[in-house]
């Protein structure tokens, strides 16, 4: 392998990521700066965010809980930055923005929310966050679709046959975090709004690349994750329609949710939940988070979509060129290399298991790759062929409480740039 060439300065990222170089050892000896291309499993967050944090750190207190003055003051920056994501997100009159933990919190809390006897149709090519959710609906797997057009067709299809005529949910993603590629979002919007069904975007992947609007779109709800959209982890967000949301059983239990708790008569307790977000956000909430969002989303925005896709699409096309110049290396689609992506780039290196290969790009280069099946197996196992599994993995390793984990546990076959 030839050195790590430096990125030209006309690609450099127009937001700067928090602060100084990381030097990593070499096993060939010496150090050298790291280069993060694992961006779609985690991003650094800002440099912006983290001083907006921390201006902010001094002063932080309870939220919702106090009339004392950084009470006030946090409650005040909790809802504004409430106000921040509703914004960013071009949400309609009446919707919610709820704080989660996650883009998987959002969409298992969502699930929970869900009237009873709804059908859920969803993708098996989706991320497990949004395949797994839904354990107490009956759900409709679809197929791999070959194209953007084929997804529309069989998503239409399948409404069309569907039996029951309560409710129904379609949940899908906006960018696939193994290919990159955009889903036509509008188009199955329309299809599920069709046929009286209701949709969820998975937007982990698409908001922090594209503008993601909920009434353009036409979506019902969108959830994503903090740490992928430039902010810290530990904090997502699950906006959209409120009706489900009002009349579901809260998601936590606790304070906060409750407006008025009380003994009833038969010696149990009687409780008024809130209608508004805060009935699933019980418990003291993660304002800091909340606050990191909000800050991520101004910079996105005042960065302006334009310029990062810009700049994004000039650094796709230069890793897709040069991946193509080894022949070893197959770059993994189901759409086709012409369809539009975001960055995000996975492939599979004829020969090396693919947790060998990222060690080496790490020992040898400073490159920080995820490998492995993405938290995407149905996917994988289509892109791949079945013979090309290896066991997946997805988050961490299998080890008993208190052992560390075994290193020489097999890895799994795709690079993920
Ligand atoms: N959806 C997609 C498309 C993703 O890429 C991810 C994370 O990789 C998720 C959902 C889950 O996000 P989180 O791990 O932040 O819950």
């Amino acid at each position: 392998m030839s050195p790590r060439p430096a990125l030209p300065s006309s690609v450099h990222a127009p937001l700067p990521v928090l602060g100084r170089e990381v030097l990593v050892p070499l096993v060939t000896g010496g150090e050298v700066g790291y280069a993060a291309l694992d961006y779609a499993a985690s991003a650094p967050a800002l440099q912006r965010v983290w001083d907006d944090v921390a201006a902010y750190a001094p002063y932080y207190g309870s939220v919702h809980r106090g009339a004392g003055y950084l009470s006030q003051l946090s409650t005040d920056l909790f809802e504004q930055s409430r106000a921040t994501v509703a914004e960013f997100l071009g949400c309609r009159p009446g919707d919610q923005v709820v704080f989660t933990r996650s883009t998987t919190d959002s969409l298992n809390l969502l699930a929970a929310a869900v009237p009873a006897g709804t059908s859920v149709f969803v993708f098996e090519t989706e991320h497990h966050a949004s395949l797994l959710p839904w354990r107490e609906a009956d759900v409709t797997y679809l197929g791999a679709p070959r194209t953007p057009a084929e997804a529309v067709a069989t998503l239409d299809r399948a409404l069309a046959a569907r039996a029951a005529d309560g409710p129904a949910l379609v949940c899908v993603t906006g960018a696939s975090n193994v290919t990159g590629e955009l889903w036509p979002v509008r188009e199955l919007a329309a299809a599920a709004h069709a046929h009286g069904a209701r949709i969820v975007l998975d937007a982990a992947q698409l908001a922090p690349h594209h503008p993601v609007d909920i009434a353009e779109l036409d979506v019902d709800w969108v959830a994503f994750s903090g740490h992928k959209l430039y902010a810290p982890f530990g904090s997502g967000v699950l906006a959209g329609r409120a009706d489900w949301l009002r009349a579901a059983e809260p998601y936590l239990a606790g304070g906060g949710a409750s407006r008025r708790v009380a003994r009833s008569a038969d010696g149990g307790v009687d409780v008024d939940w809130h209608t508004t977000a805060a009935r699933h956000e019980a418990g003291s909430p993660n304002v800091i988070g909340a606050y990191a969002i909000a800050s991520a989303c101004r910079a996105l925005t005042e960065a302006g979509f334009d310029l990062l896709v810009e700049r994004e699409q000039a650094l796709v096309a230069r890793v897709r060129a040069g991946l193509a110049e080894v022949p070893e290396v197959r770059v993994l689609s189901l759409f086709g290399d012409d369809a539009p992506r975001v960055g995000v780039v996975s492939f599979v290196v004829e020969g090396w298991n693919s947790s060998h290969f990222a060690a080496a790009l790490s020992a040898e280069y400073g490159i920080g790759v995820r490998d492995g099946l993405f938290c995407a197996h149905p996917l994988l196992r289509t892109l791949l062929g079945a013979a090309d599994q290896e066991p997946g993995e997805c988050g961490a390793p299998e080890a008993a409480p208190g052992e560390l984990p075994d290193p020489s546990a097999g890895g799994a076959p795709t690079l993920n740039a």
